[in-house]
Parts: structure tokens; sequence; C-alpha cells
């Protein structure tokens, strides 16, 4: 296989679809010059292969010959030689790795001037300012990214010479002044070198190409993929490209454009651009851009043409694509294109739009699956509550979502503040890869400088978080910032809305968020496609949130914690008079109070799920959660005295007390040891139930018994549930019959009240022996959390906080177990125990509860494992709706297609918030 490719290169496949081979940006440029005949410089890209082998063994032995050759052809393509001293052609040398990966890597521009080719540049152009600027940019450049030296002394340099001629703009630097910082930088390179700055054009192309692969393993690009959860061991490709110029005068610029508006998903072309600059000019948003709306006055035919490039690209790849152009003397060049990141909103609007539109072709099902996860969430985010606020300054509203935080103006104290627990909103002039981790750190970010398009702006985009951006009324000092007479320090709070660009001082309420009107028909389409197929739960425990759960379509209640009823400040003292009873008659005048106040929070639950099922898991934790903690009272003991009282909650707490309560007393075998408990609150479910029949409602109860091991304690426990349930409603309960109990149906019918009897499978011996358990469970439901607990026998309280961020690091796990399900371990069990329960009762309905209920790949093993739905909590409802539906359609496609699934280097992403998983809800 050849390292070397040019962009017209023939390949058997369309480039686009090669972009393992030719990264992201190579695969598109190949596109763009052989298939769709665009105005891309010529160039070549050196594949991925190169970098891996260079990464394993060292510079490739082939590469020099086959770069030599590629730059041949190049020079004869433009008729002009790299290095030449009469008419020299200039290089760029960028990377472009498979994901794309903004700012993280290296780049090399204007490659190919030296001491002569810099005077043939001057004299071609017959512009020896643009030719030395050119020169001095490049040897800064090769110096801090090949050559490994600090860029402060580069930039040093500059500011003084800036300093001397008494100007602060770049491009009032005069020639003689850019000919002498050339010899400086220079000085520079030796001093530190100990070599001259090298002048031959082959060993400048060779010094950058390796900067670019080893710039894969810098630590700002291994820091964006792991948060991004990209392969490490992809590489990067790199491209080299003959140059174009925007800063060649007044008729040249360069831009960045999208067929749509990214951060809207409005039609229409969208951008910015700046006159007389070079592409990282934008980007890095050192000068204010101006809108692509404005190129149609100073460039008419160049703006007409990119609007017809912005319609063929989106026909060619059907979607949204971003761009980068440059005008070069009047003459518009496409340097980059690929499909372009967008903001929820934006690409649920654009979902919608373009499954709409019959020039694009596309299917609601293609539509569904360009929606994310992280989309969904960027909708689902706060804003401000009301307009009760004065806004203090204004920029571009670069990423939504509403921010509350203290001011840090540094990367290293706003995620220094953020480790302490404070909200944390980063303010800056503009930002740059260096400051990522601040920028992850903060709730929201706020520039200064740039635009739309800036650093700023694309990272926070991204990642969901909300910015403001080119607030030029920031007077910005190292420690405060002022606006219009109001200064604000570090550690002041602030607040932002990254939808209008608002900047207010102080904290504003927020709000939940309201989803655009695409949300919901993307959600729905989502449905169509899942319904009969994965059904969608949700984990709550109150009326509330089983309300707000439906509201967000939530189809039933997959796991309702009882023991959360049982916390209330009004509940706790009832619930340890019952731990305490010294005999039968206290202890069932405990019980009997206890049953009071659960029956009135089922039939509030039961009101919001009417007509749906609701699994109510009965009393789950060990009884020592419910008693004071031993070392506190230990403590009191010592110091203050106990009351009588304490007394006796301490001694409880001492007999109750278990050196492993994960693996003690708690599920079903506290139902064994304390008969009554189970009892009493299915005759409160069932009294609820039964208020629910009277007053016309339809309710679907399922009621289930928590870290069953064997057919025998399940047999038992239901033999306790069945005599509630025929207690309260005077019915035979629904008995096994030849010990196999009959299935139910869920579908309520109006005055009947329905009730099946299940078990959780969390223990891997559950699912081990699921067969003979289903003899005796109406349906199943994976409690994947503590199944994942046991299957490991990873603590699920202690060992993410220890163990868990070196085990993933060093990849002796791919994901942590407990945001993503382990499809080989805990998955092989999920598949055995389905197939196992339902070899003897086929219908058998099952589900899984665990937090990976709301996880999109998760969901996809769920789906495929055979399950009929997933619960997760009210919030990862819609994202489960959409995950479900691409699930189904995954599983669909593979099975047209016969495909197996091949990886695609990226990891599964793993939820970023932290779940509950402790006992101690
Ligand atoms: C589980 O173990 O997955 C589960 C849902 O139960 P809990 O988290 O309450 O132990
Ligand atoms: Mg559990």
């Amino acid at each position: 296989m050849p390292y070397v490719y040019d962009f017209d290169h023939k390949h058997p496949r369309p480039p686009m679809e090669l972009k393992d081979l030719l990264g992201g940006k190579g695969a598109n440029l190949a596109e763009m010059t052989s298939v769709l005949d665009l105005p891309v410089p010529p160039g070549f890209t050196i594949s991925t292969d190169a970098c891996r082998d260079y990464m394993a063994d060292g510079w490739p032995e082939s590469l020099d010959a086959e770069v030599a050759r590629a730059r041949k052809r190049l020079e004869r393509a433009m008729g002009k030689v790299i290095g030449d001293a009469n008419d020299p052609l200039l290089v760029s040398v960028r990377s472009g790795a498979k994901f794309s990966m903004p700012g993280m890597m290296d780049t090399v521009l204007n490659l190919g001037l030296n001491d002569k080719s810099v005077e043939g540049l001057a004299a071609q152009t017959d512009d020896e300012r643009f030719a030395f600027d050119s020169y001095r940019r490049f040897v800064a450049m090769y110096g801090r990214i090949v050559l490994e030296l600090p860029g402060e002394e580069f930039d040093a340099l500059f500011d003084a010479a800036k300093e001397k001629v008494g100007t602060t703009s770049d491009a009032k630097v005069p020639t003689d002044v850019l000919r002498d910082l050339v010899t400086s930088y220079s000085e520079l390179v030796e001093r530190h070198t100990g070599q001259p700055f090298p002048q031959d054009p082959a060993a400048q192309l060779r010094g950058a190409i390796e900067a670019v692969f080893r710039s894969w393993n810098g630590p700002r690009a291994i820091a964006y993929r792991d948060r991004e959860r990209i392969d490490h061991n992809l590489g990067t490709a790199v491209n080299v490209q003959a140059m174009v110029f925007g800063n060649r005068d007044d008729n040249s610029g360069t831009g960045v454009g999208f067929t749509r508006d990214p951060a809207t998903g409005a039609k229409g072309a969208y951008g910015d651009f700046l006159v007389n600059a070079q592409g990282e000019d934008v980007v890095a948003g050192i000068r204010n851009t101006e809108p692509i709306s404005e190129l149609k006055k100073q460039f008419p035919k160049v703006h007409a043409e990119l609007l017809k490039i912005f319609s063929r690209l989106e026909q060619h790849y059907q979607d949204m694509c971003d761009t980068e152009f440059t005008i070069e003397r009047g003459k518009l060049w496409m340097l980059q294109t690929r499909v372009g990141k967008r903001t929820g909103a934006a690409a649920l609007r654009m979902a919608v739009d373009m499954a709409g539109a019959k020039d694009l072709g596309i299917s609601r099902a293609e539509a569904l699956t360009r929606v994310t996860e992280d989309h969904l969430d960027a909708v689902l985010h706060p804003q401000f509550a009301g307009s009760d606020f004065t806004v203090w300054a204004k920029g571009l509203g670069a990423s939504p979502g509403a921010a509350v935080g203290r001011i840090y103006f540094t990367a290293d104290d706003a995620a220094a503040a953020a480790a302490r627990g404070e909200k944390v909103v980063l303010v800056r002039s503009e930002t740059s890869p260096e400051d990522v981790h601040g920028m992850l750190a903060a709730e929201g970010i706020l520039t200064a400088r740039g635009g739309l398009v800036s650093h700023a702006a694309v990272v926070a985009r991204g990642w969901g978080k909300p910015a403001v951006v080119g607030a030029e009324v920031l007077k910005l000092s190292p420690h405060e910032v002022t606006v219009g007479g109001i200064t604000l320090k570090e550690g002041d709070w602030l607040s932002l809305d990254g939808a209008a660009g608002i900047v207010v001082a102080g904290q504003v309420p927020l709000t939940e968020a309201t989803p655009p009107p695409a949300f919901a028909t993307v959600l729905s389409w989502a449905d169509d496609v899942r319904r009969g197929k994965l059904a969608v739960r949700a984990n709550a425990d109150t009326g509330e949130d089983a309300a707000n759960a439906r509201s967000l379509g939530a189809e039933g209640i997959g796991l309702c914690r009882t023991e959360h009823m049982f916390l209330g400040e009004d509940r706790l003292p009832v619930v340890r008079r019952m731990i305490l009873a010294d005999t039968p008659a206290e202890e069932t005048a405990a019980l009997e109070e206890l049953r009071q106040v659960q029956r009135e929070d089922f039939v509030s639950i039961l009101a919001a799920m009417d007509g749906l099922p609701v699994t109510v898991r009965l009393l789950d934790p060990p009884l020592h959660e419910f008693l004071p903690d031993t070392e506190e009272m230990a403590v009191k003991e010592a110091t203050t005295g106990l009351t009588a009282e304490e007394r006796k909650l301490y001694d409880a707490a001492l007999s109750w007390k278990e050196a492993n309560p994960m693996l003690g007393t708690r599920g079903v075998r506290l139902g064994v040891v304390k008969p009554g408990l189970y009892a009493m609150q299915v005759r409160a479910l069932m009294e609820a139930a039964r208020q629910r029949v009277a007053d016309g409602g339809h309710p679907v109860v399922e009621i289930m018994i928590p870290l069953t091991v064997s057919r025998e304690e399940l047999a038992l426990a239901r033999s306790w549930v069945e005599g509630a349930v025929a207690e309260v409603t005077g019915e035979e309960a629904p008995a096994p019959s030849n010990g196999v109990a009959p299935m139910k149906g869920t579908k309520a019918k109006k005055g009947r009240l329905e009730v099946t009897i299940g078990t959780m499978i969390e223990t891997p011996r559950a699912a081990l022996r699921a067969a003979e358990i289903a003899e005796v469970a109406d349906f199943f439901s994976f409690g994947t959390n503590d199944l994942t607990q046991m299957t490991f026998g990873f603590s699920r309280d202690d060992v993410e906080g220890r163990m868990m961020g070196t085990y993933l690091e060093l990849g002796l796990l791919a994901n942590n177990p407990f945001d993503v399900v382990d499809f080989d371990g805990v998955g092989e069990l999920v598949r055995l125990g389905v197939q196992r329960g339902r070899s003897t009762r086929p219908n058998l309905k099952v589900g899984v509860c665990g937090e990976h209920g709301g996880q999109p790949d998760s969901i996809a093993m769920f789906y495929d494992a055979g399950l009929d739905y997933v619960s997760c909590s009210p919030f990862r409802v819609p994202v489960a709706r959409l995950a479900a539906a691409q699930a189904v359609l995954a599983a669909s496609a593979d099975s047209a297609g016969g495909k197996t699934k091949k990886p695609s280097g990226k990891k599964s992403r793993a939820k970023k918030s932290a779940h509950k998983k402790s006992k101690g809800h």
C-alpha cells in the first residue's frame, strides 16, 4: 500500500468514504477535487498508515521517496518549484485525523520559504512586504511547531518591533522591520538549536510532516481524544497543499462558511470572512470578522460562486457542510469542507427540514440517525428565567443555554475553582486549545474577541456549553473586567445566555429548558420507529416525577424505589419505630402507620401514570440505612451523651450494622427476615390501586421483588404478595398454575385492576437460573447496577473514585461499566437471562431499570438482547426514545445488509453526569 495519495488520485471508492486512510480533511479534499471538480489548490495526503507506522517504528523507509515523487507532481501541476529562488511554490502542511479534532494538532504554513526564495516571492508578487511577512510567519511557526521552541520568544520580538515603530497593528509593520525580524527570528532559532534555520525545502517538508505526526500524541490532542473517546491508535493523516494567499491584497480574503446556520439550523449560507487575511486569523478570532452576507458587496462574483458551491456541497453530502475558503486576488479557492458540527437546536431543525426537503432525499430514518444524545441534552439546557435583569454586556450568542458561575480569568484558575466545587464562568480575551481544561471545567464561556467560528465558539458549541463570544465592550485586565463603569473581579458572579449573547452581572435565576418544535417532531418519528419494539419507561418515585416523566414521553414506570418514600422527615421516625419494635403489636402498629402514608404516595404515582404500567419495587436497602450513623452516635455518646431514645437507636444501628451491607441483608432477604414488611407495602399499593379504580382510573400494577437469587426465595416472596393482594381485592390472586403463573397483559381495562408479580435480575445467579425463576415470575427487570457490581466484583460505591480512572487510562477497561453496560460479561448474563427465562415462559416481559437504561450504546445492546423496554431517569427519557429508535434502525440495517458493525475508532460515549449508584440514594 502506498503512503501518499494526490488529491486527484482515482480511488476505487468515493474518497469521502476513505476517512480511515486519508483522514477527514484529506478524504474531503480528494472528494472536492476528483468528484466535485471544485476549485481546490492541488496537493497530496500522507495516509494515517504512515502515521501509525511512524508511531510504531519511526520514520517509514519508503516515505521520503514517495513524498519526493508527490512533490514533483505537485510542482508540475503548479508550474512552480518549492524553494525556487525566482518563483517559489509555497505549501501548507496540515493535520487531518479521521475525526475532527479542531485546533488540537499542528499546522505549518508558508513552507518552502528560505533566504533565497523569499526574494523570488517578493519579485514575483512585486510585494516585498508580503514576502517578508510570510517568511516571518513561517520561521516563527516552524520554530514553535517543528523545532519546539518557545512561541512567546517570537511573540516578544514581534511586540518589541511593533512598539519600536509605534503601532499595535500587524498590518502596519513596515517591510524593513519585517526583514529584520526574519533575521532576529533566525538568530533565535540558531541560539536554541545550535543550527541555522533550515534552508533546504525537502528538510523543511520532512520536519513539518514529522511534527504533525508527533502532534497526534501531544497533550492537547490526547486530552481531547480522552474526552471525545477517540481511539488513540488511529493516527492522523498529513495534507500538503499548494498555498493560496488571502493576505495578498485588499482583493483577497479568507473565511469560514456553513451551508446553513450551525447555531439555529436556519436555511441559507452562513459564516464569517476577513479581507486581506490568512485562514488562521479567522479561526483564532484575533480580528473581528464580517458576516458572509457582506461578501456580496465586496466580492459579488465570488459570493455567487460560493453560494453555488454551497448548494452543490449540500446536494452531494446531503447534509450541512462547513467550509474554509480563500480569495486570492479575486479568485475563489476551497480549502476544506466537511459535514458541519451543529448545536442541538440546529441538528433537530435540520433533521426535520432536510427530511421534508424533496431535493435532498433524506428519509426520516436517516434524519433520526443524525441527532445525538448531546443534541437532545443541549436543547434540554436551562435558560434565563423571565426578563428581570439588566444586561451588562452583549456579544455574539455562540452556544446556547444559560450559565451562572463565578468569574475566573485563566483556564488554570477556572479548573482549580471547579475542582473546589465552585460553579465557574471562564472569561478570556479569546481562547486557544491551551484553555481547553478551563473551558471543560466552566459552566459557561465569555470572550471579548472572536467571531462565531472562533475557537471558543466552535469548542463550546461542540460540547453544548453556553458561550458568548466577541463581547468587545469588555475591558479586561488580569483580575477584573469592566463594562460601562461596572467592574467585576475574580470570584464575582456572572450569568450569560449563550443563545441571545447576553451577559449579566450577578446571578440570574434559570428555568428548565424549553426544547424547540423540532424536538417533538424528531421524537415522534423516533416513537414511530420503535413502537412495538422497544418501550421507554422512567424510574420515578413520586407523583411529580412520574408526571414529569410522562410529559417527556415515558410509557410507564420501570422502577419505583419505595425506600425513597421512607426517607421523608415524617416517615423516618415511623420506620425507626418499626425497626425498634419490641413486640409484634408495636411492629404491627408501626407498619400500619407506614401503610397509610405509602398508600397516598402510590395513589399519586398511579394517577400520574394512569393506564400505563407502574413497576413498584418492594423495599430493597439494608435496614441500617434508616438508622443513625454509628460513628456519629459513638462521638455523641463520648461528648454530650445520648438520650434514652438515641441509646435505643444506637443499639439498633449497631445490631443491624453489617461489614458488607451491599451483599448483606437487603432486597428480598430483608423481606424474609421481616415478613410483615412486604405484605404491608403490597396492601398499601393495592389499596391505592383500588382507590384509583373507584375514581375511574386504570391502574396497571407490577410488583417487583429485588435481589432474588432462587426460585424458592421468589416463590416465598410471591406468596406474601399474593396473600396481600387477595386480602385487599377480595379476589383470588394470580396464583401460579402448574408451577407457572399466568402471564397477565398490562393493558388496563376501565374499572379493572391488573397486577403482575415479577423480579429483578441483579445477581449473576439469578441470570444463570433464570429458567426456573421464570416459573414464578411474570416479568424480569434487569438491575444492571447491581448486576455490574456483582459480575465484576466492583463495589459500586468505591471503585469509580479510586481505580476506575487508572483502569481506563491503562486500557484495562474500554468504558466505565457503570456508565456503559459491559457488552461481553454483564451483557452475556443479560442475554442468557432473557433466553433462559423465555425458555420457560416464551412471552416473559423483560426490561432493564439500571442506569444503563438511559445510555444509548447500552440501549442498543438491550434491544439486541430482546428486551421489551428500558427504564431510565425522567430527564433521560427523550434520549432513550431516540436511542431506542436508532437501535431498531441499526439492527434492521444490519440484518438487511448482512453487515457486522465495523469498529469506528470511537468508543462508546459514557454519560457525562454522575449517576447515583449508591444505595444511600
Ligand atoms: C440496579 O441494581 O440496577 C437497580 C436498578 O437497583 P438499585 O440501583 O436501586 O440497586
Ligand atoms: Mg439494585
